[in-house]
């Protein structure tokens, strides 16, 4: 009898359109316009990588190689020698980004803080070979958003 009601008074089709008529015209728009309009982003978000330098403009990363060990996707590759100062440096630094998978257990196992994801996810690529983040690039990324990722940082600390 219940089942009859339904059926001919169609009230799961009245009310499924109540609902498409509530978002229609009472409820604020969930949409985003983007890439005008951008969503609230993380300090943890994992985005593009970048290396960092100490304030003296010293290179973080002591070549320790703990990220590429610790890499799931094998994406990281890394050569290292000694530099002029006495100290262990990369002499080359490579992340594939096309194996890898964002999940930031390289920046969890750095030692120095060196490897890190910033939150720039719009980035692309044009042509082939430049899915390889050598160390200049990674180097020039950590350059330009330093106050961004030193921020970042710091505001992740508070939530540990
Ligand atoms: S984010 Fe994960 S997959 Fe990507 S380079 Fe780091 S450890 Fe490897
Ligand atoms: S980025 Fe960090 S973990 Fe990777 S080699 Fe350099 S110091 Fe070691």
């Amino acid at each position: 009898m219940k089942n009859l009601f339904k059926t001919f008074f169609l009230t799961e089709l009245l009310s499924g359109l109540w609902v498409t008529l509530r978002q229609f015209s009472f409820r604020p728009n969930v949409t985003v316009q983007y890439p005008e309009e951008k969503t609230p982003q993380s300090p943890r978000f994992r985005g593009l990588h970048a290396q960092r330098r100490y304030a003296n403009g010293q290179e973080r990363c002591i070549a320790c190689k703990l990220c590429e060990a610790v890499c799931p996707a094998l994406a990281i590759t890394i050569e290292s020698g000694v530099s002029d100062d006495g100290t262990r440096r990369t002499t080359r630094y490579d992340i594939d980004l096309f194996k890898c998978i964002y999940c930031g257990f390289c920046e969890e196992a750095c030692p120095v803080d060196a490897i890190v994801e910033t939150r720039i996810h719009e980035y692309h690529m044009e042509h082939r070979g430049e899915n390889i983040m050598t160390k200049d690039k990674l180097l020039a990324v950590g350059d330009k958003f330093e106050a961004m990722i030193a921020a970042d940082k710091a505001a992740d600390a508070r939530y540990k």
